[in-house]
Formats: C-alpha cells, structure tokens, sequence
C-alpha cells in the first residue's frame, strides 16, 4: 500500500485525527515549555553580563576623571549603553547625554519599554561616589541568543519527528494494519462464503482487533441461526409447492418434471416405461354418502396403498381430487403393465376400515406405454404430455365401459375421442344454431285405432354430418349438461305444437317427452316443465313424460318423491324402454306411474321368440295389475299388432303405425288418419278397415 493511500485511510479515522491533534500539540507544548524558559534565562544572563561590564567600564573611567569632565560624554557611551544621567550625592545633575529625553526621574514607564532597559548605579569616582543612570538598548542582547535558537529549533524539529514517526508506526500498528487484517479477513470470508452466510473470522493477535473479531463473529452466527430458520422454512415451502398436503405424494407440478426427466432417460438408455392413471370410481357420489372427510381419508389410504405397492424408482403422484399417475419405470415386457394394473385395481379396491365403516374404492385405470404409444419423432417435451394424454384416454376409455377396470391405449381410442369431443363441440354450438327439430311419433289405441298423441323425439341435422342419430348425441349431450337447455327446448316445442294442433281440433290429443335421468335429478324438473305448461297453455293431463327404466331404479327412493311431486301437478309419468333395467316390482307399487313402454327388443321377435312373448305377456299383466296403461313401441308389422291386440295391449307406436315426423308432416298425418284422435267418450264403432289405415303410416 503506498503511502498516500496509507494516509488517505488513517485520516478517514478520527481516532487517528484526534490522536496525531493530541500528539502534535503535546509536541508543541513540551517545545513552549522547554524554549521560552531558556530564552529568557539566556536574555537575562546576557543583560547580566553586559551590565556588569558597562559598570566596570564607567567605574575605571569615573575613577580616573574629575567630576566636571562628565562633560565628556562621547566615551561614555557605548553600542548598548545608549543614555547616561549622572548626579553627584546632593542630587545635582552632573551630565545628562543619549538618549534620556523620556526619563522622568519617577516615570516608571521606562521600564516598560521593552528595548531599551535603565539601570541605576552607584559609582565610586576620585572625589566620592555619583549617582548613574544608564539606559542599555537591549534589543540587540536578543540577537545574542541565535545559536540557542538554533539549537531549540534543531531539538524541536527532532523532537517532532521523533514524535510523527512514533505516533505514525503506532497508527500503523495498532490502527491501520488491525483494520486492514480485519477487513482482509472480512473479505476472505465472504468470498469463500459463496452466498452462504460468512465464515467466522479468526484474529487472536491483537486485543483490540479480537474484540471487533468475537463481535463480527457473534454477528455471523445471529445471521446464521437466522438463515437457517429461512432455509427450513424454505424447504418447507418448497415441499409445499410439489406435494400433494392430503397424501404427500408429489403433486402435478413435481410430476411433471419427473415425466420429463423419465422420457430424457428412457430415449437415452433406450428402455421402455409405462403411465398408469388410476381414477376413484363414483367418488362424488362417495363423498356425497359418507361426507368429504370420508372421503379424503379414502384418497390417503389409496395414494398410500399405491406408494407402497410400488417401487422406490416408480413415481406415484396425486394429480387431482381423486386421480392418481404412476409411472412404471425400466419396463421389459409391455404385457407387463397389465400386472401392474391388476395389482393397482386390487390393492386400491382393497376393504379398509374407518370409524366403523368397511370402505372399498372403485378405480378405473388407463396405461399408455412409452415409446411403442407415441410418435417418437415429435419434440421430446411434447412426448410426456403425449403418453399421459394417452393414459387419460384409455382411462376415459374405462370409465365410458363401465368403469372398475383397466384398458391399454389404442389408436382406435383416440380417434373415438376425437370425434366425441368434436361432438361435443358441435353440439354447444348446434343449440344457437338451431340445428335441432323436434318429430312427432303417432301412438294408437290398438283397439279404437284412434291416434292418442305422439312421441316427442329430437332430431340433430349436423350441417356437415347430416343426421345424427339421437342414439350418437343424447348421452354425450346427458354427460356435458347441454340436455338440461336441450331437454327445455324440446319440452317447450313439443308443448307448443301440441296446443297448436290442439286448437286446430284434436283437442284430446297428448304429448310424450323423453326426461333423461340428467334432467330428472338437476332438481329443476318441476318448475320447467310447470313454465312449459304455462308458455304453451297446453294443459298438464296433456303431456306424459316418458323416464327410462334405469334411471328410475338409479335412486328409487329419490325418484319417488319427485315422481309424486310431478303426479300431483297433473301430468302423467311413463316408464320408458321397460324390461331393459332392473325394475324391482316392490318398487313399482309405489310409482305414481300411469305407463309401461314394453322396450321395442322384445316386440321385435315376438312372432318367432317364446321368451319374448312371455316377457310382452308378463308386462301386460304388471299393467293390467298396476292398473298402468302399456304401451308397445316398435311395431313394425300388422302380425306383431295383432298379437299385441290379441293380449290386450292397449297402445301402439312404431314405423307399422308412422315414422317420426316433422310437425308439418304431423299435422298431414292427423288429417289424413281415418279413425280420428282419442277423445276421453270415443268408442269403437264404424272404424275403417285395417288395409285402408296403415299404409299411411310410412
Ligand atoms: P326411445 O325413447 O325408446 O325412442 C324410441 C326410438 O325408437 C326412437 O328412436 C324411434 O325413432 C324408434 N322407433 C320407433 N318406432 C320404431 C320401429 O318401428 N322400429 C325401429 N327400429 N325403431 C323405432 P330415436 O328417435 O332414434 O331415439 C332413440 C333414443 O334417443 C330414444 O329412445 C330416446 O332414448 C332418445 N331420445 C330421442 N329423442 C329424445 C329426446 O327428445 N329427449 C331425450 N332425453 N331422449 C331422446
Ligand atoms: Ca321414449
Ligand atoms: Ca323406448
């Protein structure tokens, strides 16, 4: 370090300011006190000295002169003694020369004057003794003292230096290089601490210096402590983000990266892994029966169950409410994902028990297995989201089965779920569009042959597609919700038309609209068909709303009670595509139902099947004792009508009868029906004949 730079630091300090401040005024006074007493012991003995020899000059000349030759004054003085008054022992001025003109025998002032000095003597002279008063200048006496000056100021200059350099090596010492050992260990430990909090720093040479050590170091360890609770903290926060709080499995952000990382190795060591997603089964429906805290303990016990059954090198992650992903790593053999899936099913669907209750989950699970299930040439990133696409696909796969099992992606399964998401979209859409039409389905009375109403079937015109069959629409419109507007849509219309044709004159004539099991739990049934009824004036007895055999017996005891909400208001209830589902005959004696649709599978064979004749047999009976009307859909032929007739079947509807038609062609229809429409007194006289009747029917 240069000097400067040196001086530049140690004047930055003002202990070093002070310190040099105290040192040079020390220096300054101790030279004050040695030099003034000096010079002026040194003046006052050169004044001594000349006195002494001015008195010995006068005394050899005043003895050796008459008292009147004073006169010769010239002599008398000399370079320092500059006046002179001389008076006899009577007081009488003997001589007067010099300069004297300020004395004044008692003006004191004259001492003051610092130059020039008097001095009153007693002289001896030949004849007695005289009074002398001399007047010395003294400035010159001062000069006297140069060397001495010198010599002061030699010492002073030694004694300064002596004093800067001692009070430098001791800033030095004590001062600068104590900061600088510090501050080179400050650095070193920060520089070594690599954005850790810095070492401690180790100086035990110097006290002072140890003093600012041990509290720097008390203050490293103050911020370490501190830092350590942050970084707890932040790996709490850190586990937080990429576990799942309920089962502590990863979660999908953590999962993603362990995709990504497991695609990277599989292309780069060429082996095979396999996706598994597993999805609890009906789980709203299990949450909703035994409550939410059930149910989360439930998706812990499975997540658990999953972890344990699996390697420590697989990955299980919770991606969802109840959705769990696997990844079955180093796969040999693709067969053997199918394994490892039945072992998921088994250990998942596995009883356990929980505060008395004996649980047991359903899960459905799709795989997608890497690379034989992706486009290998695509961008790596995009191959993780690929393979769980594909498991999400051959899981949805599983679910629209029927769920509780396993299906192994297949191209064919993407394709199907292409096009059913297309439908879906298109359907959204298809609704603004106005893409649907309501057709009208003619019913008989297979005794009177009178037209008692129609059949309300939905019709899909696809701008591209064409005709989409109701078979194709209605359940992916059931499962996306859009059959609740949809449904009000085509109960409104069908309503509408009805009272139209109505005013028109068939005024007896009746409705049937399909409610699906969607519309008839959503809990708004009762009020939109009640605001149906109103917009179109038809009158509830009017209107039959048709309700498929298996979402009756989804919740019996549910679907009673609206049933009878819905049998109160005044409309009648029919029970669609009977003996298909599982209808427990207990429970159909509690229905407020007034109709059974014999299902159109067993009208179809009922000429060449036995078993179908029973079946017809049986539901006609149940009728009859029920006291429901039945009616037979999908009446095809006059053998198939006339059998029906033969069993006391009361009503008919199939392309025998009519196809389903457009309101127009409806309105054509009943015009040109020759029995005419049902009316509650109508009896069976005067009919036409059958050949004259059905052919209007296609
Ligand atoms: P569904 O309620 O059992 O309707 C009767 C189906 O049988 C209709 O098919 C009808 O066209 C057809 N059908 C009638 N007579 C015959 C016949 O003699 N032979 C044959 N082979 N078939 C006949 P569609 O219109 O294709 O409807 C199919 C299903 O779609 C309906 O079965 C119903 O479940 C549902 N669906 C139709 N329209 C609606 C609707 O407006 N709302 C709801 N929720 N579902 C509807
Ligand atoms: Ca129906
Ligand atoms: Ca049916």
């Amino acid at each position: 370090m240069t000097f400067r730079a040196l001086t530049a630091k140690a004047f930055r300090s003002p202990t070093v300011l002070v310190f040099s401040s105290i040192v040079a005024i020390s220096v300054l006074l101790i030279q004050a006190l040695l030099f003034v007493p000096a010079l002026v012991t040194q003046h006052r003995h050169a004044v001594q000295t000349m006195h002494a020899s001015e008195l010995t000059r006068l005394t050899e000349i005043f003895l050796s002169t008459d008292k009147n030759a004073f006169e010769v004054s010239v002599p008398l003085l000399g370079k320092k003694l500059v006046g002179l008054i001389v008076s006899d022992d009577d007081g009488q001025l003997l001589l007067d020369t010099g300069e004297t003109q300020q004395y004044e025998p008692n003006n004191t002032a004259l001492e003051a004057s610092s130059s020039k000095k008097s001095l009153r003597m007693e002289l001896p002279t030949s004849t007695g003794s005289v009074t002398v008063l001399g007047f010395f200048d003294l400035s010159e006496q001062w000069l006297t003292s140069k060397s001495l000056i010198v010599f002061l100021v030699l010492v002073s200059l030694s004694v300064s230096v002596v004093a800067g350099v001692c009070s430098a090596w001791a800033t030095m010492r004590y001062f600068i290089s104590p900061v600088e050992t510090l501050s080179l260990a400050l650095r070193e430990s920060r520089e070594s601490s690599e954005g850790r909090s810095p070492e401690t720093i180790d100086v035990d040479a110097n006290l002072d210096l140890k003093l600012i050590a041990e509290e720097f170091n008390a203050l490293i360890e103050e911020q370490r402590k501190s830092s350590r609770q942050v970084k707890v903290k932040q790996q709490y926060l850190e586990f937080a983000a990429h576990h799942d709080p309920l089962t502590h499995l990863p979660n999908r952000l953590m999962f993603e990266n362990a995709l990504n990382t497991t695609v990277e190795d599989a292309i780069s060591r060429d082996v095979q892994f396999a996706v598994f997603l597993v999805d609890l089964d009906n789980f709203k429906f299990f949450n909703d029966q035994y409550g939410h805290l059930v149910g989360d303990k439930m998706v812990a016990e499975v997540g658990n169950r999953l972890r344990t059954m699996m390697r420590d090198v697989d990955v299980v992650a919770r991606l969802d409410g109840d959705e769990f992903v696997v990844i079955q790593k180093d796969v040999q053999d693709p067969s053997s994902a199918e394994e490892v899936a039945k072992r998921i099913m088994s250990v998942a669907t596995s009883p356990y028990e929980y505060r008395g209750f004996t649980l047991k989950a359903a899960v459905s699970v799709g795989i997608s297995n890497f690379p034989n299930d992706v486009h290998i040439s695509q961008d790596e990133k995009m191959l993780g989201e690929e393979i769980v696409n594909n498991a999400a696909v051959a899981l949805q796969e599983a679910k629209s089965n029927g769920k509780n099992q396993y299906q192994l992606f297949t191209e064919k399964m993407r394709s199907r779920l292409t096009a059913r998401i297309r439908l879906e979209q298109d359907l959204k859409l298809a609704l603004q569009d106005e893409q649907f039409e309501v057709f009208y389905q003619p019913k008989i009375n297979i005794h009177t042959r009178q037209c008692t109403g129609a059949e309300a079937l939905v019709r899909w015109r696809h701008p591209v597609n064409g005709f989409v069959s109701p078979e194709a629409f209605v359940p992916v419109a059931e499962e996306t919700g859009i059959i609740i507007e949809l449904g009000e849509w085509i109960l409104q219309t069908a309503c509408n038309r009805t009272y139209e044709l109505q005013q028109k004159g068939y005024a007896d004539l009746n409705v049937a609209v399909n409610i699906s099991a969607v519309q008839f739990t959503d809990g708004n049934l009762l009020p939109m068909v009640a605001r149906a009824l109103e917009d179109s004036k038809l009158k509830p007895g009017s209107l039959e709303l048709e309700i498929t055999e298996s979402a009756v017996m989804h919740d019996p005891e549910e679907v009673i009670s609206s049933l009878h909400e819905l049998s109160k208001f005044g409309m009648r209830l029919a029970i669609d595509d009977f003996g298909t589902g599982y209808s427990s005959l207990a429970y159909l004696k509690r229905f407020p139902v007034n109709t059974l649709k014999i299902d159109r599978a067993f009208i179809t064979d009922i000429s060449s099947d036995n078993d179908d004749v029973a079946i017809v047999e049986a539901v006609l009976g149940l009728g009859k004792h029920f006291n429901m009307k039945v009616v037979a859909e999908g009446v095809e032929d006059e053998e198939q009508l006339n059998f029906l007739k033969s069993q006391g079947c009361d009503i008919a509807q199939g392309y025998f009868i009519s196809k389903p038609l457009n309101s127009e062609q409806y309105l054509a229809w009943l015009e040109r029906w020759p029995y005419g429409v049902q009316t509650s007194d109508s009896h069976t006289e005067s009919l036409p004949s059958d050949d004259d009747v059905y052919k209007t029917g296609t």
